[in-house]
């Protein structure tokens, strides 16, 4: 990346950290099948030992309950797969986990959020049957903590299992699944750190999940395929300096609070959504009525600025946002909303040019650009 763009898409995926680079790097050359017993097989096996360490101290698990999968996708998927019974989830979570869902044919018990962003837990404690609940630990597009702890009681006490989506609030926030005491969780190394195309699930030891993936005896029979030694090297590196930095957070939310306090000064019309609920330290969410996000986003790349509408992985279709729908905003605000992410990269150079930009773009957009 050229150093006069300046990039706030921390969400759709964080920068490569050097540590991870240089752990992939040292072991694209390695000939070892971590599944041989040899030498060469012997080095690459420690080194998955050694990420698989790394990941699981990052979140308070048990290195056996860390299982390699290729992202977050693969691990929600899997965490969700071979179930027939009720599934508990909110209409804010990832489509990697209402995609599946909604194909599955499972019944579904549709947990209501409030315009601050919350799942609603009430909605579903009255079932009549038990099953699984679904509950990201933080949102992607609003970066609103989800009431996790909430969940996980609700599970433990009745009998239901308990799916935690992690991919947003892992390295970012203080993640323990030993003390949260979910069923399953999913984790992605590219938006702590490290490379796309890796992550986990944490399965919780004794708990009862048929692999998704059958084939070898790779992750102890639980996920086949030879490993992906660099991706998980790199996401082992990248957990390790993840874990190191947490409390290097607080600053990078000092400056997101500026700048949308900043931000709703020059224009006062502009809504930052879920600003009175916990969020994640890096994640803003701006709704501008009658503007159309898509415009921002486009004027935001042409000034040098890349930021999103919505989530990345729903941009390219037009629309408004299934998580501001469903958290009850109109359509109209639903798609006025960019989404800007930090990491712990971002300047306060980085939030003066983004405020340059939006005092540009908002002043001098004209009423056609705007939606009707
Ligand atoms: N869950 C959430 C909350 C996410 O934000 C994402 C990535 N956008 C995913 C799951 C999917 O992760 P991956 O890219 O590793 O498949």
């Amino acid at each position: 990346m050229t150093t006069t763009r300046t990039y706030l898409d921390h969400n759709a995926t964080a920068l490569l950290v050097p540590q991870a680079r240089e752990a992939m790097l040292a072991v694209l050359d390695l000939p070892g099948n971590a599944s041989s017993v040899h030498a060469e097989g012997r080095r690459v096996r420690a080194i998955i030992d050694a990420a698989r360490d790394s990941v699981a101290k990052l979140v308070n698990a048990k290195p056996s309950e860390v299982v390699f999968t290729s992202g977050a996708t693969e691990a929600n998927v899997w965490a969700l797969s071979g179930r027939d019974d009720v599934a508990a989830v909110c209409g804010i979570e990832h489509d990697s986990v209402l995609t599946p869902l909604r194909a599955s044919g499972r019944p579904l018990i549709d947990v209501p959020a409030g315009r601050e962003g919350r799942a609603r837990l009430e909605g579903f404690s009255q079932a009549a049957r038990t099953g699984q609940i679904i509950l990201q630990w933080a949102n992607n597009e609003t970066g609103v903590v989800q009431p996790v702890g909430e969940a996980a009681r609700f599970a433990n006490e009745n009998g239901w299992a308990f799916h935690v989506d992690a991919a947003q609030a892992a390295g970012r926030v203080k993640v323990d699944f030993q003390s949260l005491g979910a069923t399953t969780m999913s984790l992605s190394a590219h938006k702590l750190g490290g490379p796309k195309g890796a992550g986990a699930l944490i399965i919780r030891d004794g708990a009862n999940l048929k692999p998704l993936i059958a084939g070898g005896g790779q992750e102890r029979r639980r996920r086949g395929g030879t490993e992906n030694i660099a991706g998980i090297a790199g996401f082992g590196a990248a957990a390790k300096v993840a874990a190191e930095r947490l409390s290097a957070w607080s600053g990078i939310e000092a400056l997101r609070n500026d700048l949308e306090r900043e931000v709703v000064r020059r224009t006062p019309a502009a809504m930052i959504v879920g600003v009175g609920s916990d969020r994640l330290p890096n994640t803003s969410c701006i709704a501008l009525p009658g503007y159309a996000a898509e415009t921002l986003v486009i004027k935001f790349d042409l000034a040098g600025i890349a930021i999103s509408a919505g989530s990345a992985c729903s941009s390219g279709k037009v629309g408004a946002s299934h998580v501001l729908l469903a958290m009850g905003l109109s359509p109209d605000l639903a798609r006025s909303a960019i989404r800007i992410s930090l990491g712990l990269e971002t300047t306060r150079d980085d939030i003066s040019r983004f405020l340059e930009v939006w005092s540009a773009i908002t002043t001098t957009i004209s009423a056609e650009q705007k939606v009707a």
